[in-house]
């Protein structure tokens, strides 16, 4: 049998006592293992001038946070409700740089007001509106412009972001006027320069073939006086979800340095995944098993609006059972309550199951929580960080009410007719 892809963070006793406390589905953390994938990166960067920008997409969750900012983390935001987050997690919005496409007018008047590090720009369009706003709150707006290098990181095309056609970044041509604008402003000030070319990257040398592109382009704009502070080389580091051999930060580090020689700008990094993927599980329980037309399902209590992954981008997280396996194992679809073909978790899995067990979808700390919604209006899980042996409830699970907590019957009179 082939062994298991990713190992579990948390140990099976431990976390079949969270359900026991906490019920299913419900997400599970390792302290342990996110502060262990923080050091992979902050200890390959000690003594160096760098920032590890949490890129908290991944999952936002108020607690992960947390044991990011006493470690000293930035973050990477997209949206005035990151913000939010940083700021109510006790983060520091002084190592806040802001990416995304589509920055609204309140979510830059929102960074402003919090005087964040950064705004990564990806358009000339935003450019403008920062400056208005800037100009607008008599302020000064630091900048950087994130450049699209047209490097192929070979991922999954929804998560790739670095090839002309994407819509993430400017070509190196633009991105040059937009700078010199920048530079003769009176509301901005340039500070960096910002590339992030994908998600889930096996292997170096795409993110080596854009630092490359990027660096010759910066040199260009120093040649031409428009100084840079800091070199942001963005997220995407892969994870091991099954027999992935990602590259290691140390490594990729060592090879950004050699190419950095006597340049003397701030590295920032925003991984997201890499850091809390593989410290995260989503515990679910077998409600039944059902004998399909050649096929067996495994319905569990989880499902696509738990964990979206595999319905989103038929991602594969390996899926164990908490039980040692009693009788021969048989091929499940493992699959949800809702309502879609699509709503799967795992397929063709070789499992000893009844119905009442415990299982663990692997690797779910990325882009689990953060993605989930309320389809079908199931309520969203509780959430859990355990700390050696302690558990910690982090997220309550949502109640029935808090589904339509906002929303209002339709405002016609008790006894009006809609014929
Ligand atoms: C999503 C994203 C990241 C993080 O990517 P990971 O693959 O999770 O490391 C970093 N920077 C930007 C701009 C992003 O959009």
């Amino acid at each position: 049998m082939a062994e298991s892809a990713s190992s579990m963070p948390v140990e099976a006793t431990l976390l079949a006592q969270v359900a026991e406390q906490f019920g299913t589905p419900c997400y599970v953390y390792s302290r342990q293992k996110l502060v262990a994938a923080w050091h992979s990166y902050a200890d390959p960067l000690m003594g160096r001038d760098a920032l590890i920008c949490y890129a908290m997409k991944a999952n936002s969750t108020l607690a992960i946070l947390d044991v990011f900012a006493r470690l000293g983390a930035g973050f990477d935001i997209v949206s005035a409700g990151e913000l939010a987050r940083v700021i109510a997690a006790g983060g520091d919005p002084g190592r806040v740089v802001f990416s995304g496409v589509g920055k609204s007018e309140s979510d830059i008047l929102a960074a402003l007001e919090a005087n964040i590090l950064c705004f990564n720009v990806e358009s000339a369009s935003e450019l403008r509106r920062i400056e208005s706003l800037a100009q607008r709150r008599g302020t000064r707006a630091r900048i950087s412009v994130r450049v699209n290098p047209d490097v192929d990181a070979g991922t999954h095309p929804y998560i790739s972001t670095g090839l002309r056609e994407n819509k993430f970044g400017i070509p190196f041509t633009q991105a040059r006027e937009l700078y010199r604008h920048a530079q003769a402003s009176a509301h901005l000030v340039v500070v960096g320069i910002d590339v992030h070319i994908g998600s889930q990257i096996l292997e170096v040398a795409p993110f080596l073939e854009a630092l490359d592109r990027t660096l010759a382009f910066a040199d260009s704009l120093v040649a031409e006086g428009i100084a840079i502070h800091h070199l942001d080389l963005g997220g995407g580091v892969g994870i091991r979800y099954r027999d992935e051999e990602p590259l290691l930060p140390a490594d990729y580090i060592r090879e950004v340095y050699a190419r950095l020689g006597e340049r003397p700008w701030q590295l920032l990094l925003e991984p997201g995944r890499s850091l809390v993927g593989n410290a995260g599980v989503l515990l679910t329980r077998v409600e039944y098993l059902k004998q399909g037309d050649g096929r067996q399902f495994a319905i569990v209590d989880a499902a696509m609006n738990d964990l979206l992954r595999p319905s989103l981008y038929d991602a594969w997280h390996d899926i164990v059972a908490l039980k040692p396996p009693q009788g021969v194992p048989q091929v499940f679809d493992i699959v949800g309550p809702v309502c879609e073909s699509g709503d799967f978790l795992g397929r063709g899995r070789s499992l000893a199951l009844a119905e009442g067990d415990l299982l663990a979808v692997l690797s779910a700390g990325a882009y689990g929580m953060s993605m989930s919604s309320n389809y079908n209006s199931r309520a969203r899980p509780a959430e859990v960080l355990v700390d050696g042996p302690t558990m910690h409830l982090i997220r309550e699970r949502e109640s029935l009410s808090d589904l339509f907590r906002g929303e209002r019957r339709a405002p016609f009179a008790e006894d009006e007719q809609l014929a």
